[in-house]
């Protein structure tokens, strides 16, 4: 900076200088010719005078004399006459004819106007100029008194050759004082710059290379060179304010932010303002995202919503979401991007030695070494465990093509923690639901489906049951003297009889099948598309015979041995009206019970007359 700025400078003294002197030169030059015409206009007077002199003195024999001493006046090489026509023609015998010598002298012959012009040569420069003499009349002068010719007429001419040539001198003389004045100025100003800019442009050097360091994140103030003035030593002190308020402004946003969201630790020339722009921009989008995620309706939208920002910002092409529940022994593929799940089968059949969900901690492949047994290919991996409750873990198992790409997503794993930890709760919020849903349809002592399911559930399914043409049979089971276990036992015996009853009920009947606790010791079976009354008879007897096999431990080693009664009714055989399919099994029931117990009744149309419900 402070080369270029001394160079211009020179370079504009140089320019300055040269316009100078050739200004200069120019007018000097102009000046000289100026005087040279001026000088050969008062030699023409004196020439003039002269020569009037001589004709009124009637002396012209002279003129030559005189011409040739007008012509040793200093700096004039040549001085001459020239006549005109009217004179020569008034005058034919005198001496003088003196024509033009040229044709300059002719031209001012015959416009009466001075002529001049330069003539340079490497050596001499000089003036020619012609002064025409033009007839007067005036007191002094009246040259029509001896010349025959209109007032005005050109009479003659003197024309004067004169050296200007010590003009040049003059010119060459002053370019050498004006080169010594130059360098003399350049010194000066080198020596001057030295001493009272230099400190200046110094302190701009230091200002490029400080704010140049602190656009990268570096603050660091400056030392003020000696021989600034007061004010820039102020504004000094006011730039290192400045520049620490920054620092410490940064360095504090900066460790807050950390604490929200990490940073990669990798980083060695770390930005501060950077960093925290990113941190922001990142917790921005963090909570843009926890803002969508807590307005979605499911679990499976939210894992939707995660694999996008997986997929988008993180940019992970081959992932899977598991969930793992360790209470019900069950693994389950939430969703899958890119390349399949290469757990193996030991893990899909007893997902608890999932060693991420086992560990509660992230597992990754490390070079030339397999970290997790349970992963069935040589790619290399990532599983990030979010432990979602207790007892369920979403495992995102990542998989990488090369380690480079492995290496990158380690680096992001700060970033798609906080994704997943914000997400956690809302996932948690959903389950919640989930669950309140099923309890609301679920009964809580047998686990199974209640009348609230029922109703929910024909409204959807009978529909479609009247669509395929298939058959129901409902039905309708009570146990037989349960109020005498009660009565013996207790009530928690009693309710240990329920769950038994349920327990034989689920062994019993197809998945398929509809099991509802339709209210106490009473339950409703639905054994869907069934062929016949048959059918549906023989797994009512098999329901029959285990609940009489099946014997309860109640207290002290002693067992106990229950039945079960029941009625049943087809739908649509019996009823196209589901009710009074219900009301037939129960008649049938009922049929049951006052027959004997312990026994199927099928429902017949002479049985509704029969019955004595009071
Ligand atoms: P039967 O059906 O053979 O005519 O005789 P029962 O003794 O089974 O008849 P009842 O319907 O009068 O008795 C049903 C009893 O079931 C009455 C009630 O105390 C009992 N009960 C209903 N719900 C529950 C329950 O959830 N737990 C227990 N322990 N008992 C229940
Ligand atoms: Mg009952
Ligand atoms: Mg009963």
């Amino acid at each position: 900076m402070r080369k270029n700025i001394t160079l211009y400078t020179i370079v504009m003294i140089i320019m300055l200088s040269v316009t100078i002197s050739i200004f200069s030169l120019y007018n000097l030059r102009k000046t000289g010719i100026k005087s040279a015409i001026h000088n050969a206009q008062s030699i023409s007077e004196v020439v003039k005078s002269g020569l009037t002199a001589h004709m009124i003195n009637g002396n012209m024999q002279d003129v030559d004399t005189f011409i040739n001493s007008a012509s040793n006046i200093k700096n004039v090489e040549q001085l001459w006459l020239v006549r005109s026509k009217f004179v020569n023609e008034q005058f034919a015998s005198s001496h003088l004819k003196n024509p033009p010598r040229d044709d300059f002298d002719k031209k001012a012959l015959a416009t009466g106007k001075m002529q001049y012009k330069i003539e340079e040569e490497i050596t001499s420069t000089t003036v020619r100029v012609t002064i025409p003499y033009n007839a007067v009349a005036e007191k002094g002068i009246d040259c029509l008194k001896c010349h025959q010719v209109e007032q005005g007429t050109t009479l003659g001419a003197v024309s004067i050759v004169l050296d200007i040539s010590t003009i040049k001198e003059i010119g060459i003389e002053s370019i050498y004082v004006i080169t010594v004045l130059i360098l003399t100025t350049i010194i000066l100003f080198i020596l001057v710059s030295r001493r009272l800019i230099s400190p200046y442009l110094r302190l701009f050097d230091k200002f490029k290379i400080n704010i140049n360091q602190a656009t990268h994140g570096r603050f660091k103030g400056i030392v003020p060179p000696s021989g600034l003035s007061a004010e820039m030593i102020h504004i000094t002190e006011d730039y290192n304010n400045l520049i620490q308020s920054f620092k410490d402004t940064a360095v504090d946003i900066d460790k807050k932010l950390q604490g929200f969201v990490g940073f990669k630790a990798s980083n060695k020339n770390r930005n501060p303002l950077k960093d925290s722009k990113e941190i922001i921009d990142n917790l921005s989008n963090l909570y843009q995202f926890k803002k969508q995620i807590e307005l979605d309706n499911t679990k499976e939208e939210i894992y939707d919503r995660l694999a996008e920002v997986l997929r988008n910002k993180f940019n992970l092409k081959n992932f899977s979401f598991v969930e793992i529940d360790m209470k019900k022994h069950k693994m389950t593929t939430m969703k899958q991007c890119g390349e399949s799940l290469y757990c193996d089968e030991t893990l899909k059949n007893n997902p608890e030695v999932c060693r991420a969900a086992r560990t509660k901690s992230d597992v990754m492949s490390v070079q030339f070494h397999n970290t997790c047994p349970h992963f069935e290919s040589d790619k290399l991996y990532y599983c990030f465990n979010v432990d979602i409750t207790q007892s369920l873990y979403l495992i995102i198992n990542c998989v990488c093509d090369t380690q480079e790409e492995l290496e990158e997503l380690k680096e992001k794993t700060v970033f798609i923690k906080s994704y997943l930890k914000e997400s956690v709760p809302s996932i948690e919020v959903k389950l919640l639901m989930n669950a309140l849903q099923e309890s609301a349809f679920t009964d809580g002592l047998t686990g199974l489906y209640n009348r609230k399911f029922l109703e929910e559930y024909t409204k959807k399914m009978l529909p479609q049951v009247k669509r395929d043409g298939t058959n129901i049979a409902l039905l309708m089971l009570d146990m037989d003297h349960f109020k005498a276990v009660n009565d013996e036992y207790g009530h928690d015996i009693g309710d240990k009889v329920l769950k038994e009853l349920a327990r034989i009920l689920n062994e019993t009947v197809r998945e398929s099948d509809i099991i509802i606790r339709y209210g106490g010791e009473e339950f409703m079976i639905l054994l869907m598309g069934v062929n016949s009354d048959e059918d549906a008879l023989s797994v009512a007897r098999k329901i029959g015979d285990k609940v009489r096999e099946n014997e309860i431990d109640v207290y002290a080693g002693n067992k106990l041995k229950k039945t079960v009664s029941l009625g049943l009714s087809m739908y649509p055989e019996d009823s196209t009206s589901f009710e009074t399919v219900i009301k037939n099994a129960d008649i049938a029931l009922y049929e049951a019970k006052n027959s004997g117990r312990d026994k199927v009744v099928r429902f017949k149309e002479e049985q509704v007359s029969s019955v004595d419900l009071f």
